[in-house]
This record gives structure tokens, sequence and C-alpha cells, in this order.
């Protein structure tokens, strides 16, 4: 059996290394030139912790994965609001939970994958045709290849999705916010080596992490209110944060060194149906939750370890196999939606009272006895 993935992030690796140990092959198609690394710490749990120890990647996300010493919340000006510590951080993952950088994840993958799955860099696909004995797919690079399923794993705005299942404004929900993360080649000297500190201001959040082994990542996510159509990241991020300063002037200087930079709008995918035949969409192509819910990662891994159990369990029978598959997956991906709709309202509030009162549960879990409660009850028991 051949499946054709479409798009090297990390849900196609998955589905390619799920894939190779249910004994199909596999070619991975991805548009960029090379592989895309960076961006932000992603906390990975639930199902896909659950599939990352099934799948036997379990030790190598763990070695990758990190806690924060110190997350400090401040204020515009860079004052401290309250802090919390190793311990409280640890305890409101939880045990079964690991927070690693998406391209660390996406690096374990993809090394996993190496050797196992052909990967073509710069192509995508022009054309799709299918029948029920297999599926014909038109690459970029003038290629027509065959297989018995095509896994459009193309995130977001999915060219998949666009050419089998219809236009992109069909299926986004606009959350209406954007996002901006981007690696910074030095830490700024008021965030602690290991530490994260964070503000929000009238609509708009920042943060810097400083990764314990010397990386540091900076994120801005900010109410589209903001935004100006076609204006460029740089230009955007300065207009939007300028006035504001703690190390805000510093990570925006980061920005014009930095190699690359993901920038986008905040939307969720709603699609009725996620598999037309053979073809089926995974991860962000299908349910994007955005990172209001804090799940897309867990379900690109979660997702891609179940199908490959539902087309080992159904030999021969693939549309079977993803009817099956999607009935499994889908409540999860919906409740972790519904939980990003709830967040969205709450993410970056634009009035002084509304951030005080969602911060409220971070500053009790500051404090020295709820602090106590909380370790014991989630690391110790
Ligand atoms: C560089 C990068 C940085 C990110 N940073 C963050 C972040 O900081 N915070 C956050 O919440 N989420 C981030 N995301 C999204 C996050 O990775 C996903 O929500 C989650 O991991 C699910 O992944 P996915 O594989 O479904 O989609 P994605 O991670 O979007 O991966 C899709 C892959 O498909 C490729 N692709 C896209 N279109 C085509 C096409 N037409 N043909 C072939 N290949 C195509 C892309 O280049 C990419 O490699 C980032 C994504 C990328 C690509």
């Amino acid at each position: 059996m051949r499946a054709i993935i479409i798009g090297a992030g990390i849900a196609g690796l998955a589905t390619a290394l799920r894939l190779h140990q249910i004994g199909w092959d596999t070619l991975i198609v991805e548009r960029a030139a090379q592989r895309r690394g960076g961006g932000y710490a992603v906390t990975f749990g639930g199902i896909g912790y659950d599939a990352a120890e099934h799948m036997g990647i379990l030790p190598d996300l763990l070695t990758k994965g990190f806690i924060t010493d110190e997350l400090v919340y401040h204020k515009p000006n860079g004052e401290r609001r309250f802090s919390l510590d190793r311990a409280t951080i640890a305890a409101t993952t939880g045990p079964r939970s690991i927070t690693i950088l998406r391209g660390d994840l996406e690096a374990v993958l993809y090394e996993k994958v190496e050797g196992h799955a052909e990967i073509r860099f710069g192509t995508t696909l022009s054309a799709v045709d299918q029948d029920e004995h297999g599926v014909r797919v038109r690459l970029t690079d003038g290629s027509t290849q065959e297989g018995d399923l095509l896994v459009g794993a193309d995130g977001l705005h999915s060219a998949t999705r666009a050419l089998l299942f219809g236009p992109e404004e069909d299926f986004l929900l606009d959350l209406e916010h954007k996002v901006a993360v981007y690696m910074l080649d030095k830490r700024p000297a008021t965030i602690a080596p290991g530490a994260t500190g964070t503000l929000s201001s009238r609509g708009r959040t920042a943060a810097v992490i400083s990764i314990p082994d010397g990386r540091n990542v900076a994120f801005f996510g900010y109410r589209a209110a903001h935004a100006r159509p076609g204006e460029d990241v740089t230009t955007e991020l300065r207009r939007v944060y300028g006035d504001l300063g703690w190390i805000i002037p510093e990570a925006l200087a980061g920005l014009e060194r930095a190699d690359s930079v993901y920038f986008d709008t905040i939307s969720q995918v709603v699609a009725p149906s996620w598999s037309k035949g053979r073809v089926v969409l995974l991860g962000d192509a299908a349910w994007c939750v955005t990172l209001f819910a804090g799940y897309g990662s867990s379900l690109a891994v979660g997702g891609a370890d179940r199908l490959g159990t539902e087309l080992a369990a159904r030999p021969g029978d693939v549309p079977a196999a993803l009817t099956a598959w999607e009935a499994a997956i889908r409540p999860e991906a919906e409740r972790k939606q519904k939980l990003g709709r709830r967040v969205k309202g709450v993410y970056a509030p634009t009035s002084p009272f509304l951030l005080w009162l969602s911060l409220l549960p971070l500053r009790l879990a500051s404090l020295p006895p709820v602090r106590r409660y909380m370790t014991r009850r989630f690391i110790k028991g």
C-alpha cells in the first residue's frame, strides 16, 4: 500500500511514520524548499502523548522537552505583576504532558521518518483524480504519482482542501487575531536564562521564552483590529507594539535578524467531512483548533496514530477506514475547537479590568498555599 502525503509538518511526518509502522510506503510532498523549523513552544499532551508512546517516539520527545524555571507576568513598562515558579508551572500542565518547541517536535518526527519515506521539497500538487482502485496525483515537478491514499496534511491554508473540498473561505472561521513567532539571536538581558516573560496590554500580548539550552523565542499575538491588510510583518509589529517598553524594542530589533518568521491570522478550520473516497485531510488542514486551544500538535500526532490503526484494521478498504477514523477523532477535535473559541474572548483583553480578571486564576496559583496544594495534587499525587 502506498500513501502520498502533502505537507512535511507535524501532521504529515507523524502520518508517514505511523504508516511506515503498519507496512505502507509513503511519499511526502513539501512546498517549502527545505525543512521549516521554528515556531513557539507547544504543550504536547492528551491523545498526542498517548500516540507518541504508542509510536515509540516519547523518549526522544522527553529529551527535547523543557520546563520553564519561572513565568513572569509584566506590566507594559516592564515592572513585574506576579510570577509562577517551576513547580507550579509543572503542576498546571500535569504529568503526561511535554512543553517542547514546535520545531523540535517536527525534528524528532523527521529523524524517525528519514530513510523510510521519500520526501520531495519545493513541490506541491496540481491535480488529483481517483476511482475505486486508487488515487493519481499530479505534482508540480511534472510527475504523476499513484497511490492507495492521499493525505492532505498541508496546514491551515491547505491546497489539498482547496482542490478537493472547496475554496478556503468556505472552511475558515476567523478568530480575529494574528500571531507572529520567530527565534531571537540574543536573549534580552532582563529575561533570566530558562525563564519566560510575558505581558498583555490593550488587545496585545507578547512573550519571550528562554529555552534552557540557550535558544530564545519571541511571540506576538494580538487582536486583528490592530492589523492593516497588506502590511509586512516588521511594519505591522512595529506599529502595533511600538508604544510598549520592557523588552519589546529589543525583541522587535531581533525580528530584522531572524532567519524566518511564522506570521498568520488565527483561524479555525470547520469542515463537515474530512475525507472524500481515498483522500483525507489531517491536522490543521482538517480541523485547525488554533493556539488558543493549545492542542494542534497533540491532535496532529494523535490523529496520525489513529489513522494508522484504522487502516491496519481494514486492509483493502481505505474509504471505510477513513470513515471510522473520523468518527474516532472528530469529538476530541470539536471539543478543542470549542475551547479555542472560548479562550479567544480572554486571550488579549482590551480593558484593564478584563485583563485583571483573566489573570486572576494564575495570580491565585502564584500564592504559596494554592501553589503547595497544586504541587501536591498534580505532581506528587
Ligand atoms: C514554520 C511554522 C511555524 C509555526 N509556528 C507555530 C507557532 O508558533 N504556534 C502555533 O500555535 N502554531 C504554529 N504553527 C502551526 C502548528 O505547527 C500546527 O498548528 C500544528 O503543528 C499542526 O501541524 P500541521 O502539520 O497540521 O500543519 P503545519 O504545521 O502548518 O504544517 C503544514 C506543512 O505543509 C506545508 N505545506 C503547506 N502548503 C503546502 C502545499 N500546497 N503543498 C505542499 N506542502 C504544503 C507547509 O510548508 C508545512 O510544512 C507553525 C507552523 C509552521 C509551518
